[in-house]
Parts: structure tokens; C-alpha cells; sequence
């Protein structure tokens, strides 16, 4: 039975005659319809006979389940419903945007956009002549925000909890910036542009993939706060003992335990042309030799100052490693780098003598 009243639904569509049948003068209540038409101005016969001919019925199937209303009515998608997520990620976006816009408004010197997800920041632009106190922690940026670098007077930049795996060089333009936080990310390297930044007092690289910090740390003289727990740190670079301000230094959850130092304290030989290059500084040979070919030179202008001594350190020099105790008794391996086998055996032997 319900394929063919399908079939009367939709052919109705097609040829209304096969469908309906007239309406009989023998049903009193659409004739008393009629009647009512006519009194309201239906006067003249032809028109109500046009009105009765347009009268007609619809077989209509016996329950409202065997209807098939697709033929018939127009279902309309307006959009494709969002996820809950995603109406949150909307959300978060908008309450971000607004903060900023509030910071902007009320020319606030600190904004936080902490915890709000973010894969993108809002435009920062519009606060870069004032703002001093940035929080973006626990969000979902993937890469270092640039956008940070146009913020000329920031001081605290807190970036805790983010998968960033890599600071940009760029860093350095951040020559304000006293504080930076960029603990539980996923870090695998410091850049040297961090360590141009000599205003910086607060550091806290702490929960990444560090393996090593850079000798350059030293150049971070205003250093007070130092945080670089939960890495994969062997061994200090000695640079850390010439921070003069350097207040705390909190170093657990490494490799420091002193049964890892024999593995790392393996001396190396130096390669040939630092040791000859050493060499040809240490006696002032230039004095001697006033043209000098341009790589020669080129090599002999790249060096730093050795750890163990005052003199020129070409390559990685020897490298070895001196435990010293910190402020709480705990000795810390520090590794050195010394110009030649001559410094080392004076340094090592001075030190250990201690
Ligand atoms: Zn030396």
C-alpha cells in the first residue's frame, strides 16, 4: 500500500485530474463554504463555478508516517553545525581579541592572554609603544611570535606551556626585556641572539630539550634568576660562574649526578690549525709575517679568550670538566675550554690542588 500512495503523492505533482475528483453537491460543508464565499461578494455564477472547479481533494494517505514530504517541501541546510570545540576556540579567539582591545582602550602597561589556546595572537601592534608585561602561557603556539619583537618596551614576556621548539635569532631586538619564561616547551637549542640581551635578569628555560646551554650565558651579566630544570643537561658551561648577580640557580631533573662525568670529560686532541694558529698568536708572529693571506687571517681573527687563562682560545680547545661546590654544598660539574695542553695541565693542577 505505501509505494502506490507515494506514487498518488507525487503524480498529484504531475497531473492533478488522475488525483482529484470534484467536489459533489451532495457535501454540505464545503458547499455551506461556497455559500459563505458568495455571501462575502462571490455573486456572479460563472465565478463560483471557476471556484468549484479549482475546489478539489487530495487522496491523502492514511497516517502521517507512509507521507513521503520530500517531493513536496524544500529542507534547507543553513550551515554545517560547529563542533564544540570549535565554538570554543571562537570563543576563547573573540575573549582574546577583546582583552587586547581593552588593553588598547585603557592603555593598561600589561596584558595576559593566558590559557585562552591561542594558535594565533590577536594584532599586537596597536599596544607596541606601551606595553611593558606580556603573558601568553598556556596557549597552542607551534613557532616563537614575532609579533613580540614590534613591542619596543617589553620587559616580562612569559611563554610558559607552548609547543615551541625554537627561539629566533631575532631575539636580540628585545632589548628591554628583563624576564622571559619559556619553561615546558619543546626546545632543543638556545640561539646566540638570547644571549645579547644584557638586561635580562630573570631566565627560565626550565622542562624543554636543552642538551646544553651555551658558554654565552656569561654575557647575560645581569643575570639574577636562572632556571633550567627538567632538561637533559650534563654539564655547566664555567661561563655560569662569572654571573656575579646571579642569585638562584635551580638545576634539577638533569644529568649533573657525577656518575655521567666520566663519559663527558674525555679530553679530545685539538684540531691542527687551532693549535698552529694558537701558536702563532701566543708568539706575536704577525710581527714577523706582515702579509698574511686573507684565510689565514680570516682564522686567526676568529677566537674567544680561553677559560683557564687570558689568552687567545682557537676551536673548541681541550675540554674538560672541574666540579665545584655551589651555595648549598652540592658540586656541580663545569666544563672548561683551555687554549692548549699547557694550559689545562697549570689550570687542572691548580684547581684540583683546592
Ligand atoms: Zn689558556
Amino acid at each position: 500500500m505505501f509505494p502506490e500512495r507515494m506514487l498518488e503523492q507525487r503524480s498529484f505533482l504531475r497531473d492533478e485530474e488522475k488525483e482529484v475528483r470534484f467536489l459533489g453537491e451532495e457535501e454540505d460543508e464545503d458547499e455551506e463554504s461556497f455559500e459563505d464565499e458568495e455571501r462575502d461578494g462571490f455573486d456572479v455564477d460563472g465565478e463560483i463555478l471557476a471556484k468549484k472547479r479549482k475546489k478539489k481533494r487530495v487522496t491523502y494517505a492514511e497516517s502521517i508516517e507512509d507521507m513521503d514530504f520530500s517531493a513536496t517541501f524544500i529542507s534547507g541546510v543553513a550551515c554545517k553545525p560547529l563542533s564544540w570545540e570549535e565554538e570554543e576556540e571562537i570563543q576563547l579567539k573573540a575573549k582574546a581579541e577583546m582583552a587586547g582591545s581593552l588593553c588598547l582602550t585603557y592603555r593598561r602597561t600589561g596584558l595576559s592572554l593566558k590559557g585562552y589556546f591561542l594558535s594565533q595572537l590577536p594584532d599586537l601592534l596597536p599596544l607596541a609603544d606601551f606595553l611593558v608585561y606580556l603573558n601568553l602561557s598556556f596557549n597552542c603556539l607551534c613557532s616563537f611570535p614575532k609579533e613580540v619583537f614590534h613591542l619596543k618596551h617589553l620587559e616580562v614576556l612569559k611563554l610558559r606551556n607552548n609547543p615551541i621548539k625554537f627561539i629566533p635569532e631575532e631575539i636580540n631586538q628585545m632589548a628591554t626585556l628583563k624576564c622571559l619564561v619559556i619553561s615546558f616547551n619543546l626546545l632543543t637549542s638556545l640561539p646566540a641572539g638570547l644571549f645579547a640581551l644584557t638586561n635580562l635578569e630573570g631566565l627560565d628555560v626550565s622542562y624543554n630539550e636543552l642538551e646544553t646551554i651555551p658558554h654565552d650565558i656569561g654575557n647575560l651579566s645581569a643575570l639574577t634568576y636562572l632556571n633550567i630544570e627538567g632538561n637533559f643537561i650534563t654539564v655547566l658551561p664555567c661561563s655560569v660562574l662569572k654571573l656575579n648577580f646571579l642569585k638562584r640557580l635551580k638545576l634539577e631533573n638533569n644529568f649533573l649526578h657525577p656518575y655521567f662525568w666520566n663519559e663527558i670529560c674525555q679530553l679530545q686532541p685539538q684540531r691542527l690549525t687551532d693549535l698552529a694558529a694558537h701558536c702563532f698568536a701566543k708568539h706575536k708572529m704577525w710581527k714577523k709575517h706582515r702579509h698574511i693571506p686573507k684565510k689565514i687571517e680570516e682564522i686567526l681573527c676568529n677566537f674567544r679568550i680561553c677559560d683557564c687563562c687570558p689568552g687567545p682560545l682557537y676551536g673548541d680547545g681541550l675540554q674538560f670538566i672541574c666540579a665545584y661546590k655551589n651555595e648549598y654544598g652540592l658540586r656541580l660539574p663545569y666544563l672548561f675550554c683551555s687554549c692548549s695542553p699547557t694550559c689545562y695541565q697549570e689550570y687542572y693542577s691548580r684547581a684540583t690542588s683546592q
